[in-house]
């Protein structure tokens, strides 16, 4: 009998699904290319065709122009080659999904990136019992360990208040981060308007357009500093130290990350207040997807990969690590 899943092979440029002639994500151009989300490290522009959800070929479109697309929506069966495809809810941002494989009586679930807990900004991650579960593991350590989203928006709802002469400033990743902050912080009773600046103003509009309520936003470009003063302005991180920032009103710096569990990392980036919201599973919602899902095997990629093989393996589940290159979740 073939192994598990041979029909799916690992390269390190993208996840070839063979019977179907496809890649899943890949980093290079390909003929035919399933991208489960935007974030350009699953996203590239240069495919032959595309097959996505139709909010991910909005954001491709947004960013690399018109795209030869075929928009699938959640839980649409269609049949490529031998294979069976469908796109569910992965929880990560607008329109991501998870990619689900059935060929030959085997079933294999792409992950791409993906989280458990509520986001108002897209649909919640649905669980698919598989065979094989490819899954990310950008935090696949036990120290990284997500505290409750509304208690970290209250953190920042309260230094704002602290002292209204100040602004707080609050780098966010520009797809997905930023608008889930907004929509937070609007769940919150925070319904001031919201300073954004012009690199986050497109995407702000792609997910209006989807229906996502953000609430009035103002750009901050042109704004003096006495009219952001005692308001929360939202950037891109790249934007926290340097010039652009100058224009604030003795900004309060936030970021609202993952990665703000480490110290040294808001250190690093001079952050007065780390916020530790991420739109990636922290350890407990990877081993709880996994407990969920029994599958017989994990395929693991990008991130620490080694402790979430380790715990497969202590729990009677095969493991193995993929080496695929150019995932990066810096700022996730
Ligand atoms: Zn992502
Ligand atoms: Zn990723």
């Amino acid at each position: 009998m073939a192994r598990l899943g041979s029909w799916i092979e690992s390269h390190p440029e993208g996840i070839y699904v063979r019977p179907a002639d496809a890649w899943i994500d890949p980093s290079q151009p390909k003929a035919r290319a399933w991208v489960t989300h935007g974030h350009a490290d699953h996203a590239r522009g240069g495919h032959g065709a595309v097959l996505a959800t139709a909010e991910t070929l909005a954001i491709m479109e947004a960013r690399y122009g018109p795209q030869h697309g075929q928009a699938i929506a959640y839980d649409e069966g269609i049949h490529v080659g031998e294979v069976d495809v469908r796109f569910l809810p992965a929880g990560h941002v607008l329109g991501s999904a998870q990619i689900v494989l059935d060929h030959k009586g085997e079933r294999v679930v792409v992950s791409g990136d993906y989280k458990r807990r509520p986001d108002p900004t897209c649909a919640c991650f649905v669980p698919v019992p598989c065979d094989i579960f490819i899954t990310e593991a950008t935090f696949g350590l036990p120290v990284f360990r997500h505290p409750e989203t509304g208690s970290e928006i209250d953190r920042l709802l309260h230094r704002l208040h602290a002292d209204p002469a100040r602004c707080v400033l609050v780098g966010a990743y520009a797809l997905g981060k930023a608008q889930r902050i907004i929509c937070e912080l609007r769940a919150r009773g925070h319904h001031d308007p919201i300073y954004v600046h012009g690199a986050i103003e497109r995407l702000n509009q792609l997910y209006e357009s989807f229906g996502v309520e953000l609430g009035e936003l103002r750009p901050a470009t042109g704004a003096t500093k006495a009219e952001m003063a005692g308001h929360i302005v939202i950037a891109p991180p790249g934007a926290l130290n340097d010039r652009w920032s100058r224009r604030l009103p003795d900004p309060v710096t936030a970021m609202a990350s993952g990665w703000m569990r480490i110290r040294q990392r808001a250190r690093q980036r001079n952050v007065e207040l780390p916020l530790i919201i991420s739109d990636h599973a922290d350890w407990d919602e990877l081993t709880m997807t996994i407990r969920e899902l029994e599958p017989t095997e994990v395929w693991i990629t990008h991130g620490r990969e080694e402790a979430l093989k380790h715990w497969c393996t202590t729990h009677q589940i095969k493991a193995r690590e993929l080496n695929l290159v150019g995932y990066e979740d810096e700022d996730d």
